[in-house]
């Protein structure tokens, strides 16, 4: 049927058809769902932010000359990071469309100024063991080779000595979170990045999670104030936040701040050399949707900085109950001292698995993150307070439901590996699996043909957690492959 004789009733059910996919989802709002999505409660701020977005919705950021519009939104935007985050009148940024985006650039960034300015054709980038997952896509894409430098397994920070010993003269980069993803620690921002400018090192702070939260909570008075990360901490050259975190902007809006326009120049991507029109890009994207800028751009002004405080008040509060809520729960303990609004549960009695106590809380509506055991970190659930759950009342819920889901695993007991799997998991070589030997391995560890998942994860995470993680990485995509079978 040609399409223009699908006339607008059509269209309710092509929605109603959409709306209908959604209910297998996870909720984006109300606060139980503790990672991935962010709700800031506020009432009517998601619509403003459709609404902006669909203004925008045919711009191409790609093009500046010709939507002088985007200019005008991103310097704003990247204004108002700027002046949250130590930034000077020299500072100048950039808006990407997510946090992995932002981590990409940075480190291309750098890449590129040790070869331009230093000479390093044969480049390192420092890394804790905690830095985010991007910061190794980064150095895969982009050719560098990673240097890791553990942490302590009390407080999962890095030694500031420790960062230091590992830069060279080939270092293009040294990286610090603010906060870590997995443990919502600080790392020591300002010893490392006077390390780095003392031997002429990048440093970039990833802000990507907490930068926007603990920019404002800082702006709080009468609650206890973060470290020092940001860009006013001497040495500190590069930092990527987040709107689509704490912001509470939609999805793929970020911002990479730069010491300066001209270190934020090396990342960019010029071409005249070719037939048709001239290229400047200073992301990664080609057309580049002004929807999430836009609607970035109209919930930073609705909310504001007032705004953005008292929500930053709150869920410090909340975030603080949660801490103590959970030590009071017989067999759970908060992994390190949480420095934002990021807890890391685990467990502290082998007969009760948090993987199991996750299981149970997805059973009462609240999803918790499974994060498996790595290094000195053991298995434990991830719970990031947004501000839809920030109220005494909601934690107080949460703390519940949290003490019966526990009494109930422990009742379960563990979900355990089965022995004969992990023993033929370990003889295999991730690097030399064929498919029908990928096919067999997740035959054996009872991976369906269509990649479907049963209802508890915990057995399914007991296995991927007594692999070693680079059999994961091989055996992960192959699961994912058989959900896109197209
Ligand atoms: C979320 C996050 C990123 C990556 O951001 P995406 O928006 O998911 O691409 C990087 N670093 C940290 C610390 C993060 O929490």
């Amino acid at each position: 049927m040609p399409q223009e004789h699908l006339s607008a009733p059509y269209d309710d059910i092509l929605l109603a058809r959409l709306g209908a996919l959604r209910a297998a989802d996870l909720p984006v709002h109300g606060g139980r769902t503790m990672a991935y999505v962010y709700d800031s409660g506020l009432a009517g701020l998601d619509e403003l932010a459709t609404r902006a977005q669909a203004v925008f919705a045919g711009v191409n950021g790609l093009d500046m000359t010709v939507f002088p519009s985007v200019v005008t939104l991103e310097n704003d935007v990247v204004g108002q990071a700027a002046a949250l985050l130590g930034g000077t009148r020299a500072t100048a940024g950039t808006f990407t469309s997510g946090g992995t985006e932002s981590c990409l650039l940075a480190v291309l960034t750098a890449r590129e100024y040790a070869e331009r300015v230093r000479g390093v054709t044969a480049p390192e980038i420092v890394l804790p063991v905690t830095a985010h997952a991007a910061f190794h896509k980064a150095a895969r894409l982009f050719g560098l080779r990673v240097v890791s430098v553990p942490v302590d397994p009390r407080t999962f920070r890095p030694a500031a000595a420790d960062m230091t010993a590992a830069l060279t003269d080939r270092t293009a980069l040294v990286v610090v979170s603010a906060p870590s993803y997995a443990h919502g620690v600080v790392d020591p921002v300002t010893e490392v990045a006077a390390a780095a400018a003392g031997r002429g090192v990048l440093c970039h702070v990833d802000a990507c999670i907490g930068g926007w939260y603990l920019g404002h909570r800082r702006l709080a008075a009468g609650i206890p104030q973060p470290p020092p990360f940001d860009l006013a901490v001497p040495g500190v050259t590069s930092l990527s936040v987040d709107l689509h975190k704490y912001g509470y902007t939609p999805k793929g809006a970020s911002v990479l701040l730069f010491r300066d326009a001209e270190l934020r120049r090396h990342g960019w991507f010029a071409h005249a050399s070719w037939p048709g029109y001239p290229v400047v890009n200073a992301t990664l994207q080609g057309t580049k949707p002004a929807g999430p800028l836009a609607a970035a751009w109209a919930v930073l002004q609705r909310v504001g900085a007032v705004g953005y405080t008292e929500l930053a008040r709150r869920v410090h509060l909340a975030t603080r109950q949660l801490i103590e809520g959970i030590g009071r729960i017989d067999g759970l303990r908060v992994l390190g001292e949480p420095d934002a609004s990021l807890v890391a549960v685990a467990s502290d009695d082998p007969g009760l698995d948090p993987f199991v106590v996750a299981d149970e809380m997805r059973l009462r509506g609240w999803y918790l993150q499974p994060q498996p055991a790595f290094g000195e970190s053991p298995a434990n659930l991830h719970l990031t307070v947004t501000a839809a759950v920030a109220t005494p009342e909601r934690i107080a819920g949460l703390l519940g439901e949290l003490a019966a889901a526990t009494v109930r695993a422990r009742a379960l007991g563990p979900a355990a590996a089965d022995p004969g799997i992990v023993e033929l998991a370990a003889a295999l070589d991730p690097d030399t699996l064929g498919p029908a030997e990928v096919a067999l391995a997740l035959e054996v560890a009872g991976v369906a043909p269509d990649g479907a998942l049963p209802e508890r994860m915990a057995p399914v995470l007991a296995v991927l957690q007594a692999l070693p993680p680079r059999l994961t990485e091989r055996l992960l995509p192959e699961v994912v492959s058989r959900l896109y079978t197209r």
